[in-house]
């Protein structure tokens, strides 16, 4: 009989409905939709159950690419283009020390949020937008997971921070990553 977790990811949207089965880790996950990001920090949820592990990265565009709301110029459109493209790579994003994972699935989605207008005016877009990566893993020796490095801070230059979640069947945590401090010990 496994242990009852509970965990709260505010900033999560897409994990909740992704971890529909994960509700005996999950007794209560609970969506936050007033909270603004902050610029500089991204968040990150990973659930590892059998051999099932997903990881879901959100971050405010800004971080990705340096503007947010809807791109207008053929630059930003190319580097929303280019940062998705960076972001559906696995071996850009994740590196794992044991477990054995295989990639399943990754869903790269990019979200304009218009009912929360910025308050502060020195910033030049008029909307948050967050980019979403949710990736799922067959993992064949679950057991055997170890640790997961995170290198989105060594790909975009201006992520600063990762509030980082994460739970397995034996032990749950969490910590703030950044380009010095990428990897996560999940026992
Ligand atoms: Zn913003």
């Amino acid at each position: 009989m496994g242990k009852l977790l509970v965990l709260y990811f505010p900033k999560m949207k897409t994990f909740n409905c992704v971890l529909a089965n994960f509700s005996l880790f999950f007794a209560s996950v609970v969506h936050s939709a007033q909270d603004a990001h902050v610029h500089g920090l991204s968040h990150l949820t990973i659930a590892l159950e059998k051999q099932t592990l997903l990881v879901e990265i959100n971050s405010p565009l800004m971080d990705i690419v340096g503007f947010e709301g809807e791109p207008r110029t053929k630059v930003q459109k190319d580097s929303i283009e280019r940062a998705k493209a960076t972001l559906r790579k696995i071996d850009n994003v994740l590196i794992f020390k044991g477990g054995s994972c295989l990639k399943k699935n990754i869903d790269v989605t990019l979200g304009h949020d218009h009912s929360n207008e910025h308050s502060h005016s020195e910033h030049d877009h008029d909307t948050h937008s967050e980019i979403s990566a949710v990736y799922k893993f067959k993992c064949s020796e679950p057991e055997e997971l170890q640790e997961i490095t995170v290198l989105l801070p060594n790909q975009f230059s201006r992520m600063e921070k990762i509030k980082a979640q994460w739970v397995t069947a034996n032990a749950q945590g969490q910590v703030t990553l950044d380009k010095n401090k990428n990897t996560i010990n999940l026992r």
